[in-house]
């Protein structure tokens, strides 16, 4: 039967009862996340504070707090070098995805960083979240068609 060792595949809710809509639903490799609750597990990540990152990048809270320039509206805006597209860079590492991965965890082979603000230069790891390349696109469209982004 196909589909029959994935039972939870039927369900349309996740266990927190959140809704596994086409928005808040990450497939990866046949299996589904919400999105919602990765989003609650990075707040509650970055509450708890820092922690170390993955080799090669060996980055700390005062690396981030040495780079980013905090504005009202929550956004770590990247001080250092800002590339021709608006993303920050530090050496020739996308500055976001750095921040992500030291305070969030691995980002997941062939998954991109969608920023939640549109601030290409932001930072903040709960302004980031994991989403396909084909959700990035359709939010950028979305935002440019509203002006932002
Ligand atoms: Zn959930
Ligand atoms: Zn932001």
């Amino acid at each position: 039967m196909k589909g029959g060792d994935r039972c939870n595949a039927q369900k349309t809710h996740c266990p927190q009862g959140h809704p596994y809509d086409e928005e808040n639903t990450l497939w990866y490799r046949n299996s589904r996340r919400c999105k919602a609750c990765d989003r609650a597990r990075a707040n509650q990540r970055y509450a708890q504070g820092f922690k170390p990152t993955t080799p090669p990048f060996r980055g700390s809270a005062e690396f981030f707090s040495a780079h980013t320039i905090h504005s009202q509206d929550g956004c770590w805006g990247w001080a250092g070098r800002i590339d021709g597209a608006g993303y920050g860079r530090w050496s020739r590492h996308l500055a976001h995805r750095l921040s992500y991965e030291f305070h969030v965890g691995p980002i997941p082979e062939g998954l991109v960083i969608d920023h939640l603000c549109r601030n290409r230069s932001c930072v903040n790891p709960v302004h980031l979240e994991v989403v396909t390349q084909k959700v990035n696109v359709r939010r950028g469209v979305i935002a440019r068609a509203n002006g932002v982004g």
